[in-house]
């Protein structure tokens, strides 16, 4: 027994149990936290600790107790508050965030305790990690393909800790806005690993994701379907035609045309109560076990109600306010009669698309302040060759800046949180990459009074370099100081051993090719891609390059050329190091980045090749548009050679594998080309008839 160690779990009978508590959270009733809810994520913290240590030092023996042993290795783990109670270790000044965290030596009866303790039943699950990480293990993706294990050691070092710390970003830190199909154990492990706890509720993970400690945040534009105009009514008529003064007053008039596009009459007592019992009746039924609701309005970039109350209420963040104000009255007194046994909180979006980007004018409906809800502020088209604050980028973000200083300005009264969109649906998992914007935006969050991270959309696997965007992400999450070169570094040295400086060269170059992504493919609408889905084929009359950020020969942000150039050198790179002999882990890890590297090469080419047919159809020169075209098809050839795993079913379960070109989103008109300029036996008809019609704007939030 030389070489052993307890860890010491404050629940009696931990020595027999608590291999058995860490897996029971089925057995589990999450709803009424306490003993069972605890003892649960501390088992479980225990036996990754277990496991881990173990694999760490191999001669080490570890055993599970209830107390202190009176000599031999230990190490305490739970929430500071049990540890005082049952094993009568005070932890000084301890962390008022449950997640919070220390991890302290601590003198006991003349010998020595490592006890990690947490604020509550996460934090000692993430001092347990945190312990794990000062050894040197790393989860840089979901599976056993992410894990980075330290060199085995002889000893634990358990002499000497000092550290307290909680999050930055203490509402959550995770994603947003899953389709249902959309859930990973392996990721979920990833998550709390990494200290993540943010997802959407998924029946089947339910009880695991909340003994990794997760918040749930469901939903996103639920008017669309409350509020749906053509509703058939018991009457036979529709919810417009029975209620038409519920719906909009455009131009002072309530016409259908506009009742599914502009938000609703929320001024109206009537119809508010209507939406706010609907609500009401989804929490008590399928919307029961989320922590969080979106309650987000229509998603059609359209506008408000003109009605002559509806202004009187002020802005259209006043607007959105009021009414989440009357939702909350009738939510509370649905608790207060017993209807609901728990309240949940709901996020109103800050979203143009709402449109509530713009913080409100009259401050905040008081039974607001003090509830669960939250401000949910969405900068979708944001430019990532700038950083938020970046006094140059006034073409796009200077709004975003000023807007979500205008809700920070409350964000004392109701709790403002933001969602990023380094994996928009437009970007369709390309390898882009965050490391030179990232760690000034958190910091400029977290200054801003920004109280929750989250981005949209989760990238469930594969995500080749991808991989170190969530590796800052969730350290930048925890400490929005944490220093982004020391997080690259490191991630570069471990994953690729020897091929570490090729693949800083490779990260930095492609990072940089991509920087004016938001230009290329955004919702913003003189964006490339916008640009292109509108153009049916015909010869074009405006210019297709109108930001001043990305112009042919440069701009304000890289332009294609320079993108080009820098696309060659990544490739250089990547050749290089997969002629090197690296260690396998290693080698796995760059054919999954060269698949990556494929994707957004063949794409931004011939996203380049479309644009220049373009213009040279525009200026009328045939011999350039046979060149481009030429290039066109080539790249649509590569693109559609191989999938582009996963891509999910909104709303609703379910999964795709999209080809390449799909992902690019130009397949439509490229089947419209293909008919002008050759190669018309490579179109499907229905294809080229419903080319053209496809409405980006259709697809909520993304
Ligand atoms: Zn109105
Ligand atoms: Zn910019």
């Amino acid at each position: 027994m030389e070489n052993s160690l307890t860890i010491v779990i404050p629940y009696a009978d931990a020595g027999r149990l608590t291999k058995y508590w860490a897996i029971a959270e089925e057995r589990v009733d999450w709803e009424r936290p306490g003993l069972e809810t605890e003892r649960c994520t501390v088992a479980f913290a225990a036996t990754e600790l277990h496991a881990y240590l173990a694999r760490t030092v191999p001669s080490l023996e570890v055993r599970f107790s209830d107390a202190i042993p009176a000599a031999g290795a230990a190490i305490a783990i739970g929430p500071f508050a049990t540890i005082r109670e049952v094993l009568g270790l005070a932890v000084e000044s301890p962390p008022q965030d449950p997640q919070g965290y220390v991890i302290r030596t601590h003198a006991w009866l003349g010998r020595s305790v490592l006890v990690l303790a947490g604020g509550g039943r996460e934090g000692a699950l993430y001092a347990a990690y945190a312990y794990l990480d000062a050894l040197g293990w790393r989860w840089y993706e979901p599976g056993k393909g992410g894990e980075v294990a330290p060199p085995e050691r002889v000893s634990l070092p358990l002499e000497g800790w000092n550290l307290a710390t909680t999050p930055d970003f203490p509402l959550f830190r995770g994603f947003h806005m899953q389709s249902e199909g959309e859930e990973s154990i392996d990721l979920f492990r990833w998550m709390a690993r990494n200290r993540l706890n943010a997802w959407g509720y998924h029946p089947r993970s339910y009880a695991l994701m909340k003994k990794l400690g997760f918040r749930l945040i469901s939903g996103g534009h639920i008017l669309e379907q409350i509020l749906h105009p053509d509703q058939p009514q018991p009457s036979g008529r529709t919810l417009f035609e029975e209620h038409p003064d519920w719906f909009p007053e455009i131009d002072g008039k309530r016409e259908r045309k506009h009742a599914d596009r502009f938000n609703f009459c929320v001024a109206n007592p009537v119809a508010t109560h209507h939406v706010a019992r609907h609500l009401v009746e989804r929490f008590r039924t399928d919307w029961r076990w989320t922590d969080f609701q979106h309650v987000w309005m229509l998603d059609t970039w359209a506008g408000w109600c003109q009605c002559p109350a509806c202004r009187a209420l002020g802005n259209d963040a006043d607007r959105y306010l009021h009414f989440l104000g009357r939702v909350r009255t009738e939510i509370d007194a649905a608790v207060k009669r017993g209807e609901l046994t728990r309240s949940t909180g709901m996020a109103l979006c800050a979203y143009e698309g709402t449109p509530s980007l713009d913080g409100p004018s009259h401050g905040v409906p008081a039974n607001l302040t003090g509830s669960q809800d939250f401000v949910l502020f969405a900068p979708i088209n944001r430019c990532y060759a700038h950083t938020l604050e970046d006094p140059a980028c006034t073409e796009m973000n200077g709004r975003y800046v000023r807007a979500i200083e205008s809700w920070g300005r409350i964000a004392d009264r109701l709790p403002l949180a933001v969602v990023e969109y380094y994996n928009v649906s437009k970007f369709e998992d390309l390898p882009l990459l965050f490391a030179r914007t990232m760690g000034a935006d958190m910091a400029f969050y977290k200054r801003v009074g920004v109280q929750g991270m989250s981005y949209m959309h989760a990238p469930i696997a594969l995500w080749g370099p991808r991989a170190l965007n969530h590796a800052l992400y969730a350290r930048l999450t925890w400490d929005s100081q944490a220093s982004v070169e020391q997080i690259k570094e490191e991630y570069l040295h471990l994953c690729y051993g020897p091929a570490a400086g090729l693949m800083r060269d490779f990260y930095t170059q492609l990072e940089a090719a991509y920087a004016n992504i938001t230009a290329w493919r955004s919702w913003f609408h003189p964006s490339i891609n916008r640009q292109l889905l509108d153009w049916k084929g015909e010869t074009p009359t405006k210019p297709l390059f109108t930001l001043q950020h990305l112009q042919p020969k440069g701009g304000q942000a890289i332009g294609p050329l320079e993108s080009l150039r820098r696309l060659a050198l990544t490739k250089k790179r990547l050749d290089q190091a997969r002629a090197m002999k690296v260690p396998i882990p290693a080698r796995l890890r760059i054919e999954e980045d060269a698949r990556a590297f494929r994707y957004g090469d063949d794409s931004f080419r011939f996203y380049w090749a479309m644009a220049q047919l373009y213009e040279a159809d525009r200026k009328g020169d045939p011999r350039a548009v046979r060149r481009a075209w030429t290039e066109v098809e080539h790249f649509a050839d590569s693109l559609s050679s191989y999938h582009v795993p996963f891509d999910y079913e909104y709303p609703g379960p379910g999964v795709r594998a999209k080809d390449a070109l799909a992902r690019t989103q130009l397949r439509p008109l490229l089947d419209l080309l293909r008919v002008k300029h050759g190669r018309p036996d490579l179109v499907q008809p229905s294809r080229v008839r419903r080319a053209g019609k496809a409405r980006p704007g259709r697809k909520p939030a993304r």
